[in-house]
């Protein structure tokens, strides 16, 4: 297959991880980013924010032959714990014994792609290159240097460059291109439980910390170094909300309020609530992904979602995965492979934003419920009996790569189900009997 000249604008988890593909593909890749290197940049290993990666990540990670070079940073997290008003504990498993999603720092994650891509002797990164324009006609993208204009051709141009893609901005312009973009009411805030004096976690590590309060949430991700992540997510207005919080009283009270036990883990709550800043969640759709076989769209530049199915990122790796498939598929025909890339994976991005959307309320709402909590015993329950009947919408999304469309409807059939089972009298003493596994069984 002809040797293309490939640029990759955006250098964050997505693109690093397309500039391997695309490299032993053959290519010459160049790489551009608006950001210096992060890797001479001064962050302190396991302090950024973690992503949980699951299956999809896995896989994407694993078609590029780098699994084994994450997997060494990578922190098991077997169930979700909720944290009650009260302190109390409630656990719940993700998925099947052994199951697990695993949290990653951020920043040692893209670290670690740049590391692999930059082994590559026909990959080449530009940094502090902030992408102004690209220039579809003469098939050039454009960048601001230090006040200077610089001009690349290429033959084939990604877009990887986020939520607030310029790739994307350019498409735009473009007859028929829609797009929208929409805010959450809801923002978050990083804030940090530091590790014990020994190294050692305060909580357990093994899990995703959740503290359901309804209307917001928090949650906790362990890091390697001893501490967690935590993030809080609430409205940016109302009556329980960040524009609340004033002073650090307000801090205190709130914190004493509704996460007692988090807040007694925290001795720099004060001064991380202030200094850490309150961030907003986008939500963008598009369509279509390519322009022709000159240009396409990957990662959040497609479909940036919010972050609660921890799949913003799975979705992207998934993303390359598929490309390098089609690329294989199509003997590398590529007017043919960006058109059949943005055709079939333009419902599944629509797919994990509606499913991510979802999971906000089951996190911060649901998982306090009993009912609900019934409900999942029972799904496990019963996957169990017949798992080749029925697969858990979180272990479809999570723990496997059925295509993310295919899982929400399958969902939505399973809850309708459950409706029905939860209804049976006195189930919350006959949920693992026959009369349950029958009664879903003529359901199905
Ligand atoms: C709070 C939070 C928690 C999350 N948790 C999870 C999780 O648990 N699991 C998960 O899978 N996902 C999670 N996500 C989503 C995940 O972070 C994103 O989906 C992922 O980072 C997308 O990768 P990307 O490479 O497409 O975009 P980005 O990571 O945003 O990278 C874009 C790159 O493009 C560069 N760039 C931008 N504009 C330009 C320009 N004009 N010119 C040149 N370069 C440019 C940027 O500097 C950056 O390096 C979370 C997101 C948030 C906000």
């Amino acid at each position: 297959m002809k040797e293309q000249n490939i640029s990759i604008v955006g250098s964050g988890l997505v693109g690093s991880l397309l500039a391997i593909y695309m490299a032993k593909r053959g290519h010459n890749v160049h790489v551009f980013d608006r950001r210096p290197d992060i890797r001479k940049m001064k962050v302190v290993q396991g302090k950024s924010i973690n992503l949980a990666m699951s299956d999809r990540g896995w896989k994407g990670l694993e078609g590029a032959g780098i699994r084994k070079e994450i997997e060494k940073v990578a922190l098991p997290m077997y169930g979700r714990l909720m944290h009650g008003m009260d302190s109390s504990l409630t656990y719940q498993p993700y998925g099947k014994e052994g199951q697990a999603i695993y949290s990653v720092s951020r920043g040692l994650l893209n670290q670690t792609l740049l590391n692999c891509a930059s082994e590559l002797p026909n990959v080449s990164f530009h940094f502090n290159h902030k992408c102004a324009d690209v220039q579809l006609e003469h098939k050039k993208v454009v960048f601001e240097d230090n006040g200077e204009e610089k001009e690349y051709a290429y033959d084939r141009l990604l877009g990887t460059d986020g939520a607030f893609s310029a790739v994307r901005n350019r498409m735009m312009r473009l007859d028929r291109f829609n797009y929208s973009q929409s805010y959450l009411s809801h923002g978050y805030k990083e804030l940090e439980i530091p590790a014990n004096a020994d190294g050692s976690h305060q909580m357990r590590k093994d899990c995703l910390h959740i503290w359901p309060r309804g209307e917001f949430m928090m949650i906790a991700l362990p890091n390697p170094d001893g501490s967690f992540t935590c993030t809080l997510f609430m409205a940016f207005e109302g009556a329980v909300s960040f524009e609340k919080i004033k002073n650090p009283d307000d801090v205190h009270a709130f914190f004493n309020q509704y996460f007692p036990d988090a807040k007694a883990l925290m001795p720099e709550l004060i001064d991380d609530y202030f200094n850490h800043p309150t961030s907003s969640l986008v939500m963008v759709k598009c369509l279509p992904w390519n322009v022709g076989g000159d240009v396409c769209l990957l990662g959040d530049a497609a479909h940036a979602i919010v972050p609660f199915y921890g799949q913003g990122m799975n979705c992207g790796f998934e993303d390359c995965w598929e490309m390098n498939k089609i690329l294989d598929e199509t003997h590398e025909d590529w007017d043919m492979a960006f058109d059949q890339f943005s055709r079939e994976r333009k419902p599944n991005g629509d797919a994990v934003l509606e499913l991510a959307l979802r999971n906000y309320i089951e996190m911060r709402d649901k998982t306090a419920d009993p009912q609900f909590l019934l409900q999942k015993k029972i799904e496990n329950w019963f996957s169990t009996q017949h798992p080749d009947k029925w697969l858990p919408l979180y272990s479809q999304v999570t723990f496997s790569d059925i295509p993310y469309h295919q899982a929400l409807q399958n969902g939505l059939r399973q809850d309708e189900i459950m409706k029905e089972v939860l209804a049976i009298p006195d189930i919350e003493e006959v949920w693992n009997t026959p009369l349950v596994e029958n009664k879903i069984l003529s359901l199905l």
